[in-house]
């Protein structure tokens, strides 16, 4: 009978991987090193072969594995095409095609960000909820939207790509995608930064941020100062809450969720964050789409590994 399931986290460095019961127990957990030359043609052969290894090493039959999950950067619609991952050197292909060739099971792919949103509606943050929108402020802005239990991908696997909404004109910096004023910008980590440095230029008001280098400021450094109540970090804190409070609020008016699940670097803030988000979103958002709840991603780095498991499940 058919028991175990594979999740794949495929990263610009290393693919994570975890096999998984399917009540969604985490049996066991590695990773090996992406190996992106040759525009990335032995990454999925090196999945394959590690899956394999890992069957043999635990004494798995092919009959026992329901199938493996496959979740990787870049746009991925519903039927496993990848349209090009700059990151890991890959053109146009299907992933899930390729690697169900190469394991003789049934695999299913995903986005990323879009499978790690699945993995923390299944046993993260959460749990419990059908309609979800996750929200990962790291290095940029990634999103991952779940409606009625199921990933929306849209056409060519770019749904739930939150970070690049405009939310400001005028902005002269440009958006790693090509865009100016994009949430990424001013929410994700590097977002928060820039949003400190240009309040500390325009002001020579005390603050805790100017007692370290410029190139030292993180956005861990403004909210720790947003902790000791520092008037400059709480006012970048604030801009901050209000660019993604609204955004997050075009978002539920368009998505109605139950839940935001925020994760990533910033959100090591805590539950701090909610307290510049929410004013923002509660003014904003249409009245209809008001109740949702704001609660922290649990699963880490771990979340793409659980996703990738319940995307073969379904
Ligand atoms: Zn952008």
């Amino acid at each position: 009978m058919s028991k175990y399931v594979f999740g794949v986290d495929v990263g610009g460095t290393s693919v994570k991987m975890g096999l998984f019961d399917k009540e969604g127990n985490i049996l066991d957990k590695w990773e090996i090193p992406t190996r992106t030359e040759d525009g990335g043609k032995n990454i999925l052969p090196d999945v394959a072969k590690s899956i394999q290894s890992k069957m043999k090493e635990k004494g798995i039959e092919k009959e026992e594995v329901i199938g493996a999950g496959l979740g990787a950067p870049g746009p991925i619609d519903a039927e496993g095409t990848v349209y090009g991952a700059v990151n890991l050197g890959w053109e146009t292909f299907s992933i899930r095609d390729t690697l169900a060739q190469l394991l003789d099971i049934h695999v299913k792919a995903g986005n990323d960000a879009n499978v790690a949103a699945l993995g923390e509606m299944w046993k993260g943050g959460g749990k419990g909820f059908k309609n979800l929108v996750a929200v990962t402020l790291g290095t940029g802005v990634g999103g991952g939207i779940i409606v009625n239990g199921e990933i929306l991908t849209g056409a060519s696997g770019a749904g739930g790509e939150i970070g690049h909404i405009h939310v400001q004109d005028g902005e002269t910096e440009v958006c790693g995608c090509g865009n100016t004023g994009c949430l990424e910008e001013y929410a994700s980590a590097t977002g928060v930064v820039r949003l400190a440095r240009r309040a500390l230029e325009a002001s020579s008001e005390p603050s805790l941020l100017r007692k370290r280098p410029v190139e030292l400021l993180s956005a861990k450094a403004v909210f720790d100062a947003v902790k000791e109540k520092d008037a400059l970090a709480i006012q970048i804190a604030e801009q901050f809450g209000e660019y993604l409070g609204k955004g997050l609020g075009v978002i539920a008016g368009v998505v109605n969720p139950e839940i935001f699940v925020i994760g990533g670097g910033v959100s090591k803030a805590g539950d701090i964050l909610f307290d510049f988000i929410k004013p923002y979103f509660d003014k904003t958002v249409f009245k209809g789409c008001k109740n949702v709840e704001f609660a922290l991603a649990t699963l880490g780095n771990d979340a793409g590994i659980y996703g990738a498991a319940k995307l073969v499940l379904e």
